[in-house]
């Protein structure tokens, strides 16, 4: 009887273990308080480049990745996010496109963080002097498949149009903002996430001069 209790016991304590290595066991919040931490050690000039050590984290992941949070992001060669939030192997999962214009495979990445890996926390970052959101304000015709990323980041110009302001950097925000709320109503994975409060989507700017990444309100 004692052993077969015993045996439980032990069982528990594997499933326990088992379901804890499910995700990072970080939360949305704590989450950004790592991300702007490592932002504020990239601004100073105090980067320590975690988790890149050969011989601990790349072996620790061989078999599995648990990063705390998605990060949706421009191409632009300027904003690395491992580099602007200082975080390294397994610590952030990556998406990036042209003005962080979003489709079905993008959209589908994003699920797979949230509903394989149990990511709690997406940031969509826009940034100064996008020359994606440049384009869409310039207009016009747009070679090969350009015109399909214009197209889809014109919306946020037309409404920058009705703001005071410059119209580009209003753009850009407003961009960013139309794609926290496309991600927060994207049907079934993201938007049951939200509202089961099992995720987080929020929007922030780089700043090109300085490196700081400010989160919207
Ligand atoms: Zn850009």
């Amino acid at each position: 009887m004692t052993s077969l209790i015993i045996s439980l016991l032990i069982l528990v304590c594997t499933l326990a273990a088992m379901a804890s290595e499910e995700n990072s066991g970080i939360t949305a919040d704590l989450g950004m308080k790592n991300l702007m931490e490592g932002n504020a050690r990239f601004v100073s000039g105090n980067s320590i480049h975690p988790d890149q050590s050969v011989a601990d984290r790349r072996a620790e992941l061989v078999t599995s990745q648990h990063p705390f949070a998605v990060i949706v992001t421009c191409s632009d060669s300027r904003v690395p996010p491992e580099i602007v939030f200082d975080q390294g192997l397994g610590d952030i999962f990556v998406v990036r496109t042209a003005g962080e214009v979003m489709d079905n495979v993008t959209l589908g990445t994003i699920e797979y963080a949230v509903d394989h890996l149990n990511v709690q926390l997406v940031l969509v970052l826009g940034h100064d002097g996008c020359g994606a959101v440049e384009a869409a304000v310039a207009g016009g015709e747009n070679p090969g498949h350009i015109g399909s990323l214009v197209e889809a980041i014109k919306p946020a110009v037309d409404v920058a149009k009705g703001m005071k302001g410059d119209l580009l950097n209003n753009s850009i925000d407003v961009n960013t903002q139309n794609i926290v709320s496309k991600l927060k109503s994207s049907e079934p994975i993201l938007s049951l996430a939200v509202k089961q409060g099992n995720l987080k989507i929020l929007g922030a700017r780089y700043r090109l001069d300085s490196g700081v990444v400010k989160v919207m309100e």
